[in-house]
């Protein structure tokens, strides 16, 4: 069946991202006055019951319909599920017949938020971790806590209040780094109609089979997290619309992998210091081989750099205890130029944090055109910097957003990572209309998701309203 929803402004994002000039970047987006957006869909109520959309804000004809956010985006949860069928003028859609119209009122509507890079499965630790010290007393708090085993419904619970969170902010898709609970982390987003991609984090310099026989760390089968093999397991209940674009769900075992890999799934490296860059460089590879992201750490604290430089410092000593192996020997270089030397990084390349960034590295970066995922307020609150946002973005780096983990930030509201940036000093800061790319079509592309980041035909109908602040800084509110 379609639906159709009324906006008195729609910002499409249609045909842009991932932006590499600034020019773009920076320039205003497309607006289109008073159109309807036609879904495709079957939209079912909680008793099962097919329902025309959310609750109606106003009838069809009122050009006056007041401002209702609430209602608006309690329409737009209702329809999470469909496909767009079209972007088209209120005065064409009068032409159609038979088609229920949700009218949203004074509202600007665009594509869902897409936060690149969180740790949904940390989500019971919010409030518990030690901020505000730097990258190693946060660490050291989160070590005990993460290793611990955890109820299940603890975790449930916590995922449904971090989905709350993520629908509230109109977020279209997540790309979550994952370990320990990859199937728990789907079943709270499929809950909540939010797209996942999950990233298996590789950890570590030593690797074992599944039969725990050592095993090279070039050998990717050894590389998956033993959680990963529940997701399989999902493949049968993902939610692939019928009628869906251009994705093709069934079971994809690719090569070097121990079991079914699901296609939302990649494998992704902890970081340069923590793991082997052989295990790193066949991480990507097999990520460039099957054609997914790949996912690191990457320049997020001042202590990974004096470690990769020096083999020294607080860094040192923590991984000494239990992770580096015997005889190891620091690289004696900047963390983004020996990125680029193990071949970490390219267009297909998702690096996460780039905070502690010389010129020279931002070029280097810049140039790989490896997307750079910024997440402003994790940095904050343990208090490892700030990255220089404004100069990548001049430089061509292609950004793109994250909440990082409830362990280290204080909820999962990507608007508030956009207005962290928004809100740095002049010079540093990133205008809202360059923003409201990071936030779509950018992220969408630092995903590698051709189904979400702009309201275009055949895309999913994960749709979000812009909030007032944005709105006016736009110059978009009447
Ligand atoms: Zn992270």
């Amino acid at each position: 069946m379609l639906i159709a929803v009324r906006a008195r402004r729609v910002i499409p994002l249609a045909g842009e991202g991932p932006s590499r000039d600034p020019r773009d970047l920076f320039s205003p987006p497309r607006v289109l006055d008073d159109h309807v957006v036609v879904i495709r869909g079957i939209f079912l109520d909680g008793t099962g019951q097919a329902v025309v959309a959310g609750g109606t804000c106003a009838a069809p004809d009122s050009a006056d319909a007041p401002y209702d956010p609430v209602g608006a985006a309690r329409v737009l949860s209702g329809l999470r599920g469909g496909i767009i069928e079209a972007v088209e003028p209120m005065d064409a859609f009068r032409r159609r017949t038979g088609v229920p119209l949700a009218d949203l009122g004074e509202v600007t509507l665009m594509p869902g938020v897409v936060n690149c890079h969180a740790h949904l499965e940390l989500s019971h630790l919010a409030g518990r971790t030690v901020l505000g010290g730097g990258f190693v007393p946060w660490v050291k708090s989160l070590l005990p806590l993460a290793g611990a085993e955890t109820p299940p419904d603890v975790r449930a619970a916590a995922l449904a209040e971090a989905a709350r969170q993520l629908v509230a902010c109109h977020t279209a898709h997540v790309g979550d780094i994952t370990a320990v609970a990859p199937a728990a982390v789907r079943r709270a987003m499929q809950a909540a109609s939010i797209g996942c991609s999950h990233f298996a984090e590789v950890f570590g310099y030593r690797f074992t089979t599944r039969d725990g026989e050592p095993a090279a760390p070039a050998d990717t089968a050894a590389l998956w997290p033993r959680a990963m093999a529940e997701l399989a397991s999902d493949l049968a209940v993902d939610d692939f619309p019928p009628s869906g674009p251009t994705i093709s769900p069934g079971p994809a075992p690719a090569p070097g992998a121990p079991f079914p890999i699901h296609p939302d799934a990649a494998l992704a490296g902890h970081a340069l210091y923590s793991t082997h860059p052989v295990a790193l460089a066949a991480a990507r590879r097999w990520c460039e081989r099957n054609h997914r992201v790949f996912s690191m750490h990457l320049a997020e604290h001042p202590d990974e750099v004096e470690f990769l430089t020096t083999g020294r410092g607080a860094l040192a000593d923590l991984l000494a205890v239990r992770v580096l192996p015997p005889g190891f020997a620091a690289p004696g270089m900047r963390p983004v130029p020996y990125a680029a030397e193990l071949g970490l990084l390219d267009e297909g390349t998702l690096a996460v944090h780039c905070v502690q960034l010389d010129a020279a590295d931002i070029r280097l970066l810049a140039e790989s055109g490896a997307h750079v995922c910024l997440c402003p307020r994790s940095n904050a609150a343990i208090n490892v910097g700030t990255a220089p946002a404004r100069a990548l973005a001049e430089a061509g780096a292609p950004l793109c957003l994250g909440t990082d983990s409830l362990a280290s930030n204080h909820d999962l509201d990507l608007w508030n990572e956009a207005r962290a940036l928004r809100d740095l000093p002049a010079g540093h800061d990133l205008p809202p209309a360059a923003l409201l790319r990071l936030l779509t079509v950018d992220g969408a592309a630092a995903l590698g998701r051709g189904d979400i980041g702009a309201i275009v035909p055949g895309r999913r109908a994960r749709l979000a309203l812009l909030p007032q602040d944005f709105s006016q800084a736009l110059g978009i509110t009447p």
